[in-house]
């Protein structure tokens, strides 16, 4: 049994949004109680007990699309000129970097990145992994240091013609090997989808065999979505059809598919992604960083699709993403008062909604029967802080780096900072030896 205790509560749960001084017990990896430190404090006398004194609790932060292989292209020289367009960032940064990672690349980048994930109070991803030179076993190698820094994660390989007809088999395979390993792991630490590039590499025909590998598995699919211009005219070259439309007529999309991006999508598009009930992640730094366009996340989120909030790896901060995705819309809209609903809705109401249709128990609420991941942040509201405001607080006053605490699953995964159980100037001096071998092969 474990409390945590003498701190400003933000629960997310309905019935009792926040406790001035509040209380959360957990037993195993459960929150079986929400209540005031002392009460609790009496009723479970032998719990072992955190003290958050001058802190917020609050669930830990969910990213609904995140590419942990992203690591190393941190700092990293293009050898061509500065892509122009979306397309070219694709084929002079991501497609010639993903193809030389190795087994051991894949494992180190995903260590630092899920290490990060802790260190800002992420506890739950969505990853999208490629690594086309080396398919086989790559989700398990992900899945491994998921495991070893005890981040809760939902994998997938995404499946592309890009790289030929035998990379995109092995990728398929991956995807199907690892979901059948998921589905027999014992615990609700990790779970998979069926991994997709993009309309814009994957034929017709590959999509019908991926639709035909996934049939009976149980899974939905995670695929990028009219994320640029070019996806859109890609797809109506190929078919005569828009993105949405194409995806919906291949069976693609549905409830348990994570369709990212959106930007290019039209009302008739957002009607289908209503009726399929597909949900769409949103990634506002991604988006601006690659100048790809503004989703119409308030239309979207009218209509009333769900629409979580991602990095797309640009990230492992889901505060910054949230500030981000805020001020993106009032900008593009030059409307000061959009996105106070829209913002905290996607991260804090439809990413745990994304969350329980693959986790059987729920995430980003602190309510009894919840799994018990939780970070505690170091913020002394210098203005009152009470239900009605918790929101402007989270967006003004904290970031990823005021996380002092991250519990996963019931584990104390990291203390004032410091990761137990993992050496990470070892694992930061490994990757940086991973990182510049890569480089040169880049
Ligand atoms: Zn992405």
């Amino acid at each position: 049994m474990l409390l945590i205790g003498n701190g400003r509560i933000i629960t997310r749960d309905h019935d009792q949004p926040y406790l001035a001084d509040g209380c959360v017990a957990v037993k195993g990896n459960i929150i079986i109680e929400v209540g005031g430190t002392s009460e609790l404090k009496k009723r479970y006398p032998d719990a072992g007990f955190i003290d958050a004194t001058g802190r917020v609790v609050m669930p830990g932060m969910i990213n609904t699309h995140m590419h942990l292989y992203s690591t190393f292209a941190r700092g990293m020289a293009l050898k061509d000129a500065p892509p122009q367009n979306f397309p070219e960032i694709l084929e002079r940064l991501w497609w010639r970097l993903d193809k030389v990672l190795t087994r051991e690349d894949i494992y180190y980048s995903a260590m630092v990145s899920l290490i990060d994930c802790v260190k800002n109070g992420t506890t739950t991803i969505f990853d999208h992994h490629a690594s086309p030179g080396a398919v086989r076993e790559s989700l398990f190698e992900v899945s491994l240091a998921a495991r070893a820094t005890g981040v809760r994660s939902c994998l997938c390989y995404e499946v592309s013609d890009r790289d030929g007809a035998a990379v995109m088999e092995q990728g398929m395979d991956e995807n199907v090997e690892f979901i059948r390993y998921a589905k027999s792991e014992p615990g609700d630490m990790v779970r998979a989808m069926f991994g997709l590039h993009a309309s814009l590499t994957l034929s017709d025909k590959t999509l019908a065999r991926c639709c035909e590998a996934n049939a009976g598995l149980g899974t939905g699919f995670h695929i990028h979505v009219a994320e640029a211009a070019a996806d859109v005219s890609d797809a109506l070259a190929r078919s005569g059809k828009r993105v949405v439309e194409r995806l919906a007529g291949m069976g693609i999309l549905g409830p348990k598919s994570i369709a990212a991006h959106c930007v290019h999508v039209n009302e008739r598009e957002m009607d289908i992604l209503h009726q399929t009930a597909a949900n769409v992640v949103h990634n506002p730094e991604s988006n601006m960083s690659n100048a790809v366009g503004c989703a119409p996340v308030p239309t979207m989120l009218q209509k009333g699709i769900t629409v979580g909030l991602g990095t797309d790896g640009y990230t492992s901060d889901m505060f910054e993403s949230f500030k981000v995705a805020n001020i993106l819309h009032r900008h593009h809209h030059a409307n000061p008062s959009i996105a106070w609903v829209e913002a905290p809705g996607m991260l804090f109401k439809h990413n745990p909604a994304i969350s329980a249709t693959y986790f059987p128990r729920p995430l980003g609420r602190l309510a009894p029967g919840c799994y018990a991941d939780i970070i505690i942040v170091d913020y002394d509201p210098p203005t009152p802080l009470n239900e009605g405001n918790l929101d402007g607080h989270i967006l003004f006053g904290m970031s990823g780096r005021s996380v002092r605490t991250t519990i996963i699953n019931g584990q104390v995964i990291m203390e004032e900072r410091r990761l137990t159980g993992i050496d990470e100037v070892e694992i930061y001096a490994k990757a940086r030896e991973l990182s510049s071998k890569l480089w040169e092969r880049f």
